[in-house]
């Protein structure tokens, strides 16, 4: 496996660009590490695909260099990059057997046959294929053909990488969940260098150890399903990551204290420095409501409230804005007036839908 680096990249699908909209990719520098497994993920036509194929080398990038381990590979051809891509349709040969789809590339790149069982054998029984490794892969279901395109991508360990386009889109839900968890444990086992496009979160927070996410052509943070969680770079990712998203209040800040309406929030010492206008984002699971005032609580009415077994979605009007808040199963969710604390270590600020990275005395002052 490699390390894959992209530097200055950019791309433009017409032949002379010059305005900010005609790239499909704004410049970026970006850093694959060798046996990581990353998820790119960000909303339809936000460029996935494409920077997914300009390091598989089915595109060609306007501007930039791909490197391989430090190699440039910006001029080769996909079959001489040595990498394996699983798109979101089934690729495989139908009048062959599940085994013989699976040992194709390795006797493509003339593997010794004894060699190519292990490995055949090692892949199908992790994908549950082992029943059915003598069918011919025609008279399989839908799952089953893509569960070997998955293992075609799968049985080569000397690639540089393993590109999976959406891969799980026409699998079945439940089969789904069972596939993302073998994905995982395969990475866990291979060490392989995984790159996996989706526009799913729930998908790209399981799979991955460092998600990028992507929007408008731009990448907008690279992190830990934790990081993304806790540390929203942005205000879209803020938005997109999370169910419901990241609440986000206008505020004015003077003297450590952000103006909601009317309404104070104290921020603490560590935001003096800061006077003008910024957003506050707080996560709705972070908000705490309650039936009866408590101390720096703030009064909000009740707007709905949405039971999703393990917890209650309450939209609230507060200071002229609709938050969203997460309670707890078990806890009471009062019916029309209710008082919100904003704990001050999981407030965010924004400027300009940027996170104001904070010196903190500690994380939870
Ligand atoms: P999706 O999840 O819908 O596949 P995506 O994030 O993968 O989207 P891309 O398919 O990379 O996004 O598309 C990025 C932008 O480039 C879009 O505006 C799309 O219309 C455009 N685009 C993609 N492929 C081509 C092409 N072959 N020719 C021209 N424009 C293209």
């Amino acid at each position: 496996m490699a390390q894959i680096d992209l530097k200055n990249l950019a791309h433009s699908y017409l032949p002379n660009p010059t305005r900010e909209e005609d790239f499909a990719l704004h410049k970026m520098d970006l850093s694959w590490e060798d046996s990581h497994a990353y998820a790119l993920l960000g909303p339809s036509g936000c460029g996935k695909t494409t920077l997914l194929n300009i390091i598989s080398g089915l595109v060609k990038p306007s501007e930039g260099q791909v490197l391989f381990d430090g190699q440039n590979v910006t001029e080769q051809l996909p079959q001489e990059r040595n990498i394996a891509q699983v798109f979101q349709f089934p690729v495989i040969y139908d009048t062959m057997s599940v085994y013989d789809n699976l040992a194709f590339p390795l006797r493509n790149r003339k593997h010794p046959e004894k060699k190519i069982r292990e490995r055949v054998t090692e892949v199908a029984e992790m994908l549950e294929l082992d029943d059915v490794l003598n069918k011919r892969a025609a008279n399989l279901s839908a799952d089953a053909k893509q569960k070997i395109s998955l293992g075609r991508g799968l049985v080569r360990s000397d690639v540089a990488a393993i590109l999976f386009d959406e891969p799980l889109t026409v699998i079945d839900p439940h089969l789904k969940v069972m596939l993302r968890r073998k994905l995982k444990q395969i990475h866990a086992r291979f060490k392989l260098t995984m790159i996996y496009v989706t526009h799913d979160q729930l998908e790209a927070l399981t799979f991955a150890d460092q998600v990028v996410v992507m929007n408008e052509g731009r990448i907008l943070q690279i992190g830990s399903p934790q990081d993304l969680f806790e540390n929203p770079q942005h205000t879209f990712v803020g938005h997109f990551i999370g169910s419901p998203g990241m609440n986000f209040l206008p505020c004015q800040i003077v003297g450590g204290v952000a103006t909601i309406g009317q309404t104070e929030i104290p921020l603490g010492e560590h935001t003096k420095h800061l006077s003008g206008t910024f957003e506050l984002g707080i996560r709705p699971e972070f908000l705490i409501l309650k039936t009866k005032t408590q101390q720096d609580s703030h009064e909000i009415t009740i707007k709905s409230t949405e039971n999703m077994g393990n917890c209650t979605i309450v939209t609230a009007e507060f200071a002229g804005h609709l938050l969203k808040i997460k309670v707890p199963e078990g806890q009471d969710v009062p019916e029309k007036t209710g008082f919100l604390n904003f704990p001050q270590q999981w407030i965010r600020l924004y400027d300009d839908g940027k996170l104001i990275e904070i010196e903190r005395g500690s994380a939870h002052e």
